[in-house]
């Protein structure tokens, strides 16, 4: 029994013990809790299961026990890694791995992590040998990262091109990197809208799932890197004679401080102005005309927009530089009283991954 972590450890440990132990019929076995947001979460599992099959290795997925795990860890949110709080996640993460490997009959289970070049051996071994001894099971803890191993892997997952995530799992591991990174946590923006936003964790499911299906269907493809300006809007509020209005941010709204307030003044082409801070208005039908929509309300517009590119050629349209980062808003009627808008947004720079393919084979 193989507790998997993510493809990348799972493609190069499951090779390596394929070869040292021939005659063992591997079982894998997906429980990760830690990972949030559940979105990545999917995202690692069908990478994982992508690899299993080129491998022909059984995968079984465990229970996402998120709540279960945030429990267990509680008090430690933060210890930094190869602390106390990964000590209790591997205890947790080889429990389960344990007593499903009881379960399904099997001797002797290990862990992938073992080839994670950011973990402590010798904690993984520790707490695999704890549970083992438990669980009435050995615990098998080679050491592949030695004589270049982790070179080797690299190797493997760039052939392979695997799905690399870029932070351990947890939130607060997640936290803490961006940081000390100096980075936004965008990984954990998640809006009402269900959006899918550029280089969102939901944007490289899709892709990914894109992936597979080019490879059903034997096209060949690239994943090619390309650099650029990311947006996300942290909150925003639109009162008008201090009571909350329906209100939709256009992608790439900013401001320069969070608050401003003022009156609409003037108007161009349907595009009314606030008196300061560089605020633009639009109405909903004028929406509506530009993309060729039916929304009765700014609230239904909130629930269910249409595509973030879709928002982006509105931008265009109305605001024709093509740097234009003023605060752009749909509201149901123009207000003509005085009103106040506080709003956060973040403009950044940012790597988006794109799949081009290529021809069929
Ligand atoms: S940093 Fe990684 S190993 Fe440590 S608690 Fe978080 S997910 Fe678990």
């Amino acid at each position: 029994m193989v507790h998997i972590c993510c493809s990348v450890d799972s493609h190069f440990f499951l090779q390596k013990l394929m070869k040292e132990f021939p005659e063992e019929k591997l079982t894998a076995y997906f429980y990760d809790p830690n990972i949030h947001p559940y979105s990545e979460y999917l995202l690692r599992l069908m990478d994982v299961r992508r690899s299993c099959e080129m491998l022909g290795v059984k995968l079984i997925e465990g229970e996402y026990d998120y709540e279960g795990w945030l429990e267990a860890v509680r008090g430690l949110e933060n210890e930094p890694e190869k602390g106390r709080r990964c000590t209790l996640c591997f205890d947790r993460r080889f429990e389960e791995s344990a007593r499903k490997a009881r379960e399904i009959g099997e001797k002797s289970f290990t862990s992938t992590l073992l080839v994670s070049p950011k973990k402590s051996l010798e904690q993984l071994r520790i707490s695999g040998e704890k549970i083992g001894r438990r669980y009435g099971l050995s615990f098998v803890a080679p050491d592949y990262r030695k004589a270049s191993g982790t070179q080797e892997q690299n190797s493997l997952a760039k052939r392979d091109r695997l799905y690399r995530q870029d932070y351990c799992g947890c939130l607060y591991a997640l936290v803490r990197q961006r940081e000390e990174q100096k980075r936004l946590s965008d990984e954990l923006f998640s809006p009402v809208s269900a959006q899918i936003q550029p280089e969102s964790i939901e944007y490289r499911l899709q892709l990914y799932e894109k992936r597979a299906k080019l490879e059903r269907e034997k096209v060949e493809y690239q994943i090619v890197k390309e650099r650029f300006l990311n947006w996300r809007l942290k909150y925003a509020l639109l009162r008008v004679k201090g009571q909350p209005v329906a209100s939709h941010v256009v992608p790439y709204s900013s401001m320069k401080r969070g608050y401003t307030r003022g009156r609409v003044e003037g108007e161009s082409a349907r595009v009314y102005r606030l008196n300061r801070d560089e605020v633009k208005f639009i109405d909903l039908t004028l929406y509506n005309e530009i993309l060729g929509t039916k929304y009765s309300c700014v609230k239904e517009l909130i629930f269910s927009p249409p595509l973030f590119e879709d928002e982006l050629n509105l931008r265009r349209s109305l605001l024709p530089n093509a740097y234009d980062l003023s605060t752009l808003i749909v509201v149901d009627e123009i207000p003509s009283s005085k009103l106040e808008l506080i709003m956060d947004s973040e403009c950044y720079e940012d790597t988006i991954e794109r799949l081009l393919s290529v021809n069929k084979i």
